[in-house]
């Protein structure tokens, strides 16, 4: 079983501490900064064998160093990344496995946001982790990749199964949200979500993780095939890469 702890980093980063409860095997999941994820560790685990990273933005590696000195763990990060990784040790490519204790993690190359980008999709745990290629109800920006690849990267994992978790690198979710809102406005579901979103973000909890099913109702991203948004664009006969491409450029500007 893998246990998931959400750590608030930074402004609105989430790092990922994660522990395979059967081995003891304990890892932690694109750590934005030292600081606050060793206070974690030192409060739960008081060890860290392993340092994964989804891309090479400062804010998903920034505790790499630090923390790699005082727990003395591997760092497993993108083959595709240049030398951007601090203190990479273990190189992993599109399909590879990585061994978290008794559990698997398949990892994806999903480029877009960034070309090194990769996710940890748990089969065992149904949890994936899409740093920033994937938030809830949004999808990362277009830095490094083109809008085919970053459509393409999106597709794969929507052929996920539908009760994965997913669990991104950042609280985006209600400014999202609204964006989804102002194209997809008869989207019920939708409605009721920000609700629910609103109420956690009040408490101060994570909006995350959400449910793959979830989000193919109400992630904007993962509906550029549906008549009402394409009707709403006023894009009928454009393709779902066309409306992604257009999606993405708006919500760039909203
Ligand atoms: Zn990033
Ligand atoms: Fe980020």
């Amino acid at each position: 079983m893998l246990e998931i702890t959400i750590i608030k980093c930074l402004s609105d980063n989430y790092s990922y501490l994660i522990k395979d409860k059967k081995t003891n095997i304990v890892g932690v999941v694109d750590p934005s900064e030292f600081k606050a994820v060793d206070i974690e560790i030192e409060k739960k685990y008081k060890k860290l064998d392993f340092i994964l990273n989804t891309h090479h933005h400062n804010d998903h590696t920034g505790g790499n160093l630090g923390l790699k000195k005082k727990y003395n763990s591997k760092i497993v990060c993108s083959s595709y990344s240049q030398k951007q990784i601090p203190g990479a040790d273990i190189k992993k490519k599109d399909d590879d496995l990585f061994k978290f204790g008794n559990l698997n993690f398949k990892v994806m190359h999903i480029p877009g946001h960034t070309l090194d980008h990769i996710s940890f999709f748990c089969d065992e745990a149904k949890a994936i982790f899409t740093g920033d290629t994937l938030f809830s109800l949004g999808c990362g920006r277009v830095f490094e990749g083109t809008y085919e690849q970053m459509f393409a990267s999106i597709e794969k994992i929507k052929n996920l199964p539908k009760d994965t978790l997913i669990y991104c690198g950042h609280e985006y979710t209600l400014n999202n949200g609204k964006f989804c809102l102002s194209i997809d406005r008869e989207n019920n579901k939708l409605l009721k979500k920000i609700d629910k979103i609103k109420k956690k973000l009040k408490k101060n909890s994570p909006t995350i993780p959400v449910s793959l099913d979830d989000e193919l109702e109400t992630n904007i991203f993962l509906r550029c095939d549906n008549e009402k948004i394409k009707r709403n664009l006023k894009m009928n006969n454009s393709s779902k890469l066309e409306v992604f491409t257009k999606l993405r450029n708006l919500k760039d500007q909203f």
